[in-house]
Formats: structure tokens, sequence, C-alpha cells
């Protein structure tokens, strides 16, 4: 795997930084993971655009121009096609490295940027019968109240993650403490009651999920089904007939388990085959 470190192109096995860098001491910085199929990306632009306005935010500086980043990233893909048709980019820009491990923003650091490429699997089928059907847990959200930033300090998620994963389900979905569902601990959330799809409005509680956007955009643009942004409660979330949750990786799953008790009729949704339809012909267009 050939990953690039601050300019260079290197075996991902020899990249180096310094335990010094505030991305180590700190979390101080912002990531992406942009997936490319077959070598067509799915919302590079939209990924980029999200990444350096996470830059913005932080006030970290911002080396490259937009079209400047996607080259870097379409050349590692290129140069990773060894790894497999479906490949995943990780980007990681954190403030850099100061001489001392100190809060305040150090003055004229380099930010250090590191990406590397890794396989990915194939999209699932747009088979209700045969797609991965995903069992969460929900969990009150106790990470901070910044989750718009794609920061790389993780442990929050993490901790969530891992609720769902050591209690053997793929997820954790996490809601506030007014009881209104914010997203999962890795993926963006939406369900359906009686044909319409509703997902949580885009505020400081969620990441703006690039795929989420995708499936917004592409929905609306079709036209064949109804949805809405707006605040959903849990107790909606458990009466739905359908519960997804999305991401770069798992595009849209179908959630059909929710705290041990079966989402809707416990089967995959047809609306979820229609959307899924709806994404997967549209995707390479953002
Ligand atoms: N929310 C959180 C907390 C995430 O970590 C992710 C994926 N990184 C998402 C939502 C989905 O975002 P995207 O569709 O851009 O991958």
């Amino acid at each position: 795997s050939i990953a690039y470190l601050n300019g260079e192109y290197l075996p991902l096995e020899e990249a180096r930084i310094s335990p010094l860098d505030r991305g180590f001491l700190f979390g101080d910085g912002i990531y992406e993971v942009i997936p490319y199929y077959n070598g067509k990306s799915v919302g590079l632009m939209p990924h980029i655009n999200r990444m350096i306005n996470g830059l913005s935010i932080i006030e970290i500086k911002n080396s490259h121009t937009a079209d400047e980043w996607k080259t870097l990233l379409d050349d590692l893909i290129a140069k990773n096609s060894d790894l497999g048709e479906n490949l995943g980019v990780y980007v990681h820009i954190s403030r850099g490295t100061d001489t001392k491990r100190n809060h305040a923003y150090p003055e004229n650091v380099e930010p250090t940027i590191f990406c590397f490429a890794f396989g990915i699997k194939s999209p699932e089928p747009a088979d209700r019968t045969k797609v991965h059907q995903y069992s969460l847990i929900s969990t009150e959200d106790l990470r901070w109240q910044r989750c718009h930033i794609k920061s790389t300090a993780l442990l929050g998620n993490v901790i969530h993650y891992q609720e769902g994963h050591s209690s053997g389900n793929d997820e954790a979905l996490l809601y506030n403490a007014k009881g209104e569902l914010t997203e999962g601990s890795s993926c963006n959330a939406f369900i359906v009651k009686d044909g319409v799809i509703s997902t949580p409005i885009q505020d400081n509680q969620i990441l703006p999920g690039i795929t989420r956007r995708i499936i917004i955009d592409s929905i609306k643009a079709d036209g064949s089904l109804k949805l809405e942004e707006r605040t959903v409660t849990m107790d909606e979330v458990r009466n739905a007939d359908e519960v997804w949750v999305t991401s770069s990786s798992k595009e849209i799953a179908p959630v059909t388990k929710l705290d041990g008790k079966p989402v809707g009729n416990g089967e995959v949704g047809e609306i979820w085959e229609k959307a899924f339809n709806i994404y997967t012909a549209a995707k390479f267009d953002y």
C-alpha cells in the first residue's frame, strides 16, 4: 500500500510522524474517507469541500485548492490499483507538529497531511432478501456539541460504537437528552413511516454526511418518494416501518433489529429498495 505523507509517496509501513504531532497528542485534526468503485469516486468534491470547511472552522491552514486535492487523491488511488477494484482513501490533516505539548494553537507550524488507500467491499446487492441486515442498539448520545466537525478526535464515537459491537450488534443509534434521534456512531440515520422518509436536520448534533446528502438530493431529483428533514423522536424510531443507517462505506444499510426488537415487520423494507436503487443510479454523479 502506497501512502502520501507531507508531499511524498511512500510505502504505508514506512510512514512516520512525530509523537509531538497534535493529531497524536490532542486529536487536533480533520479527516475524510472517500470510496472509489472501479476507479470512480462517490462524492469526491463534496468530501473535499467538507474537509476544507472543517479545516477553516478549526483554523488549520489549507495548502491545496479543491482541484489539487482531487488530483492528489485520484493519483493515490491510481498508485494503489493492486489493492483491488474497490478502494477507500483515508485523508487526515492534523494541525502539525509542535516543539512542546501546549494546548494553544502553535504559530508557524505546517499541517501534517497523511493519506492512504485500502480495499473496500463491493456495494451490497439491491435485493431485500440478500442485503446484510443491521442490528443496532440505542443509547444516549454522550459525544460533544460539535458533531458537525469531522474531527479525528473520535473517542466519543468509538465508545458508542463499542457499546454496539461488544453486545453483538452492528452499530449504536444515538439520541439526545430530549429523546430525539441524532445519528449512529459512524453513520447518519433515516426512518420510514407510512411511505414517508424522515432524517434529522443537519445541525451541530450530526455530521453532515455526504451519503446522507446524496440520498436526499437524488431522492428529491427522482421525485417518486417523499422525504423530510426534521426532528425525529426515538418514539418515532421505535414505531417506524423502516430504519436505515448511511455512510460512505455502508451506503444505505437497512436496520431490521433495534434493541433486540424487530423494526417494522422485521424484514428489509420496500422503500429501502427503491431508495437504494435511486441512490445507486445517481451516486457517481456526485
Ligand atoms: N456520522 C458519523 C458520526 C460518521 O462517522 C460518518 C462516517 N464517517 C457519517 C455520519 C457518514 O458520513 P459520510 O456519508 O460522509 O461517510
